[in-house]
């Protein structure tokens, strides 16, 4: 078996979390026996990334176990891995697991994959610091100082958490400093996303008894899920192209029939998903801007839903009085006697308000701007030129076959991207449901022949 030389079909892909595993094992469904594929994964483990590390039973996935398979093709694939595995346990696949659980999963695809032809994955506990693109390969360099040759390389590097907040004083959930806490005491949580119902769930496994401030700009909570088919919508019928505000008005429209009829507008949210990357390519640049700047939250809290008894349970804290959730800006911390002091401005407020806390933790989402990344690979390549950020600044510059597009404007034929940062060409391309899909379409065209380059 060898690895080396790019005149062999070797390829790297860079991150071994889930976009890793998904493009790794679409790759290896080719039975060519001469195929080579590396994963490279920093931290040591497979399958898991940021989202499927999580510690704690009650971190589920907010998809159902029947979206959630590796394949689009085959979306029974986790249902039956989950029934193998715990035999009678799920009564039916409309079931949110714990995300460890479904890292478990994704490391068992990898190395089904690799089982499948021997001798043809390899996994490397490593860093990649740098990629360089030659006229018959690419060069992978590591952070050992060595490096790999491989015919093309796939980032799939994934998220980064936003830089704290809170000058070293605020705390992350599940973080060394997420020492044990008085369970009487007053906590503040700076978000009111998907990470801030993590930090929530926590603190009830803790079983923590005292206040909970959730401080966040907009003041919105995810909805919940609900068993619902998603409605049928027509291509046709779909307004690609317009205004944000005539889109709106006809989504809204659309909430409002089917809810007469007795549905419900999940399965409108739903039933639009198949078309909500077509939808963002068809806006002008200023139309994607506005969207970002006003409706985001606003999609993003009804888009990612939680399962329904982590909601109903989030709910119940609030009305007993135990959660208090404020629209507001959260300006300054300091420590103080027995905690620290935490400063916010409510919405619409001129005056700022102090608040003395046990506890501040960071719950911000994760940050976008690849010009400010902390890893060392996309600093790399955006200070060389060899990558630029999309023009909404929300994640990597790529083609429509999520090639790595430069600084210049030139397109690598050697280096794709997949996963979450390639938002700004798709923006629905958190989740694997829609991944999976990328995955496969940049596998397909990666096993293509290489065009000879100028
Ligand atoms: C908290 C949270 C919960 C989520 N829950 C769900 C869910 O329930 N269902 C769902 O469909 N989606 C969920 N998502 C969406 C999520 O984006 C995708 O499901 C998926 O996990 C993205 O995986 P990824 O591999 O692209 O990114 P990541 O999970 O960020 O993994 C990237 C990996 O690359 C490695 N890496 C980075 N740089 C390098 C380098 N230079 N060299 C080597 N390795 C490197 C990192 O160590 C990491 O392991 C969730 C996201 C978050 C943040």
């Amino acid at each position: 078996m060898s690895f080396t030389g790019p005149s062999a079909k070797t390829i790297v892909i860079i991150g071994g979390g889930a976009s890793g595993v998904l493009i790794a094992s679409q790759l290896l469904r080719d039975p060519d026996p001469d195929l080579r594929v590396t994963v490279l994964e920093r931290q040591g483990q497979f399958g898991q990334g940021l989202a499927y590390s999580a510690r704690h039973r009650d971190h589920r996935v907010n998809v159902p176990a029947r979206g959630m398979s590796a394949y689009a093709d085959d979306p029974e694939h986790f249902w039956r891995w989950l029934q193998r595995k715990f035999p009678g346990q799920y009564e039916n696949s409309w079931v949110f697991v714990a995300r460890r659980l479904y890292g478990t999963y994704l490391e068992d695809v990898l190395r089904e994959a690799g089982e499948s032809i021997p001798g043809r994955l390899r996994v490397l506990s490593e860093e990649a610091v740098a990629l360089h693109e030659t006229a018959s390969g690419v060069e992978v360099v590591l952070g050992n100082g060595t490096s790999l040759a491989c015919r093309s390389a796939v980032l799939a590097v994934g998220h980064e958490t936003q830089p704290a907040r809170g000058r070293g004083i605020a705390v992350r959930v599940g973080s060394d400093r997420d020492t044990p806490l008085d369970t009487d005491a007053h906590v503040m949580i700076l978000g009111s996303g998907l990470s801030m119902v993590d930090a929530w769930v926590s603190l009830s496994e803790a079983r923590h008894r005292g206040p909970v401030t959730v401080v966040s700009r907009n003041g919105l909570l995810p909805t919940a899920h609900r068993d619902v088919a998603p409605l049928s919508i027509d291509a046709a019928d779909v307004p690609f192209g317009t205004s944000l505000t005539y889109l709106t008005r006809w989504f809204r429209d659309l909430i409002a029939e089917t809810t007469a009829r007795g549905g419900d507008w999940r399965s409108v949210v739903d039933g639009l998903r198949p078309y909500n990357q077509r939808l963002w390519q068809s806006w002008p640049d200023n139309e994607k801007r506005r969207f970002l700047r006003h409706l985001r939250p606003w999609w993003n809290i009804h888009r990612h839903r939680l399962p329904p008894d982590l909601h109903a349970g989030l709910v119940r804290a609030i009305a007993n009085g135990q959660v208090q959730l404020l629209a507001a800006e959260f300006t300054g911390i300091e420590r103080a006697p027995g905690g620290v002091r935490a400063t916010i401005r409510p919405r619409g407020g001129a005056s700022v308000t102090t608040m003395d806390v046990a506890r501040v933790y960071d719950c911000g989402g994760v940050s976008v701007d690849v010009r400010a990344s902390g890893n060392p690979l996309i600093r790399h390549l955006v200070q060389t030129g060899a990558a630029r950020p999309d023009p909404m600044n929300i994640g990597l510059d790529v083609d429509g076959k999520c090639a790595l597009v430069s600084e210049d404007g030139h397109v690598s034929t050697r280096l794709r991207v997949v996963g979450p940062l390639t938002r700004g060409r798709y923006f629905e391309i958190e989740a694997v449901p829609d991944i999976r899909v990328q995955c496969a379409s940049v596998a397909r065209s990666l096993l293509a022949p290489v065009p000879a380059q100028a």
